[in-house]
């Protein structure tokens, strides 16, 4: 079995999806015992979604009609030039209207309530996944293909962190048993929505952005896949993002650990939650491109290459949009206790710290999400000195046996010498060695770095 997740750069627009269409095709021969089809929104749809609400929000409902209205002409193109049969056709716009008609709705009750809550936002989010499916599944049909389709949140429980919903995996493994299982004695193939899930009591959750790759996860644990294929628009998992650094060349293998750290100090091409599930059950990830699928992609595995050890480093990734919280108090000096009392205080407001650096009276600190920023300073305010760093950026360099190789760090920095560093972190693993530098300047020190280490490979 087969989990196969297109990303919505992957279903840009009809020939996108004729594109996904064909490698379903090879995958069902790839996967006998059935493929499930994990579908992100049409690129660019869940922002509108989102945007349209805001609108709403600000009491400009006229203009969340305009986003509608752009979510209407994407999806009715896409349609009109994939299907040939007037029914279908009709069918699908059928979809769509109903979809938009309930978007208008929640938009309005949005603008007369002034309120958009997680919970609104979610409901809102998930139309982006439904329609996208919805077009695959009865494109497949239309190709003869013999196919399915699941509307995820009868399955993919979670609880109720709206916009960030955390999996329940036990619901999910017996839901899964129930629901999906059974279908693929009928059906080679599956197709259902990425990013969304429900609650206990079926209100619509999502897993946070970019949380399709997630679903891929979770589903492919559940239903004990031989691997989880991530399909994409870049060859795999790159030296750097290629939008920053266009001469970054694939990485063949990764270990789960790196691409966990690349992930999550922000390498988009792959949802930094997707690799907890597949390392803990040794299901490999593939991701690979849909515009070039013949490439052979990254895989990510739990298998080391014992030829890769002595490389210097393996990539870079870049988080923008980080704050630093310098902490400082003279009753540090020779204290117990003090960090104790200051991790609590982001315990207490949930917001979980990227990076830190310690001095004998000062920590510095950065986060990423800055929801509860002013509460979370009023707090630390009563223990010591406080000082605040918005518009930083955290550049984090995954290599190997950092802590037993001379030079890298060294090497790293030497390539830095105009840039202003605000804070260094490394040691803690073998394998991460990051640092805060002014958002504007991440771009060039991302360069650097890579020229330093690939530009001759
Ligand atoms: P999808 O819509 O398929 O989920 P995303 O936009 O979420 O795609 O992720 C793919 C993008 O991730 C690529 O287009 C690339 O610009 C970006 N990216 C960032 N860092 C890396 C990296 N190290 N390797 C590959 N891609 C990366
Ligand atoms: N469509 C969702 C988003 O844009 C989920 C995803 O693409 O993974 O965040
Ligand atoms: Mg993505």
């Amino acid at each position: 079995m087969l989990v196969v997740k297109f990303g919505g750069s992957s279903v840009g627009d009809s020939n996108s999806f004729k594109n996904v269409a064909s490698i379903v095709e090879q995958a069902i021969v790839r996967s006998s015992d059935g493929l499930l089809v994990v579908l992100s929104a049409m690129a660019g749809v869940t922002n509108l979604l989102i945007n349209g609400a805001n609108q709403a929000l600000d009491q400009n409902l006229s203009e969340s009609c305009q986003t509608i209205e752009l979510i209407r002409q994407k999806h009715e193109l896409a349609i009109n030039e994939l299907f040939l049969a007037t029914a279908c056709k009709q069918e699908l716009n059928l979809i769509l209207e109903n979809y938009l008609k309930e978007l208008f709705i929640l938009y309005q009750g949005i603008s007369y309530l002034g309120e958009l809550s997680a919970k609104s936002l979610d409901n809102i989010s998930k139309y982006g996944e439904l329609l996208s499916s919805n077009i695959l599944y009865r494109y497949l049909l239309s190709l003869n293909i013999k196919a399915d389709y699941l509307d995820v949140r009868e399955v993919l429980i979670t609880d109720n962190s709206y916009s960030k919903a955390n999996p329940l995996m036990s619901e999910i493994k017996n839901k899964v048993f129930d629901k999906v299982i059974p279908k693929f004695k009928n059906t080679p193939v599956i197709v259902t929505q990425g990013f969304i899930g429900a609650t206990q009591s079926g209100s619509t959750t999502t897993l946070g952005r970019g949380g399709s790759d997630y679903s891929a996860a979770i589903l492919g644990l559940a239903l004990r896949v031989q691997a989880i294929e991530i399909w994409t628009d870049v060859d795999g998992m790159m030296t750097c993002d290629p939008r920053v650094v266009p001469n970054a060349t694939v990485i063949d293998e990764v270990s789960f650990e790196e691409a966990s750290e690349l992930a999550y100090f922000g390498a988009k091409v792959l949802h930094p939650l997707t690799i907890r599930p597949a390392v803990d059950n040794n299901i490999p990830v593939k991701i690979l491109n849909s515009k070039n699928p013949t490439h052979k992609g990254t895989l990510i595995s739990n298998w080391v290459n014992p030829d890769l050890n002595k490389a210097l480093i393996r990539a870079i990734a870049f988080k923008t949009g980080i704050t630093a919280i310098f902490v400082s108090s003279p009753k540090m000096l020779m204290a117990y206790g003090f960090l104790a009392k200051v991790f609590a205080i982001f315990e207490k407001y949930q917001t979980s710290i990227d990076l830190i650096s310690t001095s004998e009276v000062s920590v510095a600190l950065t986060i990423d999400d800055k929801t509860y920023i002013k509460q979370i300073i009023e707090d630390l305010s009563t223990l010591a000195d406080v000082s605040v760093k918005e518009n930083l950026a955290i550049v984090t360099v995954v290599g190997r046996y950092f802590r037993n190789q001379s030079g890298t760090a060294g090497y790293v920095f030497e390539s830095l010498k105009n840039i202003n560093i605000l804070m260094i972190s490394g040691g803690a693993s073998d394998i991460n060695l990051s640092f805060v530098v002014n958002d504007n300047d991440v771009k060039p020190a991302v360069k650097l770095i890579h020229d330093k280490f690939f530009a001759k490979t």
